[in-house]
């Protein structure tokens, strides 16, 4: 965390330095369903749809047959899965539940989305940087599997007959300044980085400042600096990619607020009072979520 000055005496990234207009990232691509006055009367008439097949079904008892199929934007009758939060962690768990289930449709995963403006999600609100430049070994693993899953986007969540992704990537690297006193800490993780085959460079001050000649070496000691999977993207593009992929492998959304769980009668209420039924429930991915409402 950076605090007033930024002080030399820790490590902390220059990120921004090395991107020169790190601006906030605009959305530039609407959801397919984005169309919202059109999409606001199919809701409304969906919804309307789904009470009265509701009622039609309650009135043909004994059986769990529902000839009445499944509206795309309200909960299905039962789901495997439910995914709270349909940010990027959450179309990223229900895309990697698709990609392993033993045969398609063999599980039903519902992401519900309370704002599918994302107006405060941090998915959007995010510059998606990506750098290896982690202490953890396993940090560095992800972010590494994560720079392949962008390079090759395509491969992953492309979509029959739909244009290709552009994720609008920009490679930079993620620069960190040492004191003397962080430097040696620095060159640990350089070690760690390189062991996991991150391609990172370390700094002495004359190179450094032979490098990026703008920056003002007073107090550094070493500097690191990635040279490959590093750099950013747009994060509205990745959620969209990730979450029309999901759809098209059978991923339900569910537009509406999950205010609790009452999973010993298996039910969901939402926002508006609503009560869905599941058999079994597995709360994944609730974000800020009162735990005191997630009963067990
Ligand atoms: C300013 C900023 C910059 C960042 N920069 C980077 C960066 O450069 N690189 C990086 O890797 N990370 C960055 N991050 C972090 C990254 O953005 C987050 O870790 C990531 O987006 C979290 O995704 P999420 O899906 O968990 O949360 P969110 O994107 O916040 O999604 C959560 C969703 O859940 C919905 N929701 C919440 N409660 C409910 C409910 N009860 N019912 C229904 N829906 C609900 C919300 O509407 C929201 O859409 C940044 C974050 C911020 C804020």
């Amino acid at each position: 965390m950076i605090r007033g000055r930024l002080s030399l005496g820790r490590l902390w990234p220059l990120a921004a330095a090395v991107r020169p207009f790190a601006s906030p990232v605009e959305p530039r691509r609407q959801f397919r369903a984005g169309r919202s006055r059109q999409r606001d009367f199919y809701q409304g008439f969906e919804k309307e749809m789904d009470l009265f097949r509701q009622r039609l079904k309650a009135a043909l008892p004994g059986t769990d047959w529902n000839p009445w199929g499944i509206s795309k934007d309200l909960p299905p009758e039962w789901a495997d899965v439910v995914i709270v939060g349909g940010g990027i962690i959450g179309w990223s768990i229900a895309f990697w539940l698709k990609m392993r289930e033993p045969h398609r449709n063999a599980l039903r995963v519902v992401v519900v989305e309370r704002d599918l403006q994302y107006t405060k999600a941090s998915t959007v609100l995010s510059v998606g940087g990506i750098r290896q430049q982690f202490s953890l070994p396993e940090n560095i693993r992800m972010s590494r599997f994560s720079a392949e899953f962008l390079r090759t986007v395509n491969d992953y969540l492309g979509v029959f007959n739909e244009p290709p992704i552009d994720i609008q990537f920009n490679p930079s690297g993620y620069l960190f300044l040492a004191t003397e006193e962080g430097a040696a800490v620095l060159e640990e993780n350089v070690q760690i980085q390189r062991m996991e085959g991150a391609e990172v460079s370390l700094l002495s001050p004359t190179q450094l400042k032979k490098t990026f000649p703008w920056v003002n070496t007073d107090g550094v000691a070493l500097a690191s600096y990635g040279l490959e999977n590093e750099g950013w993207f747009d994060p509205w593009t990745l959620l969209n990619a990730l979450r029309n992929k999901a759809m098209s492998m059978g991923v339900f959304q569910s537009v509406g607020e999950v205010t609790s769980f009452q999973c010993r009668s298996n039910e969901m209420v939402t926002a508006d009072g609503e009560i869905v039924d599941f058999p079994r429930i597995m709360v994944a991915n609730v974000p800020k979520l009162p735990t005191d409402i997630v009963m067990w």
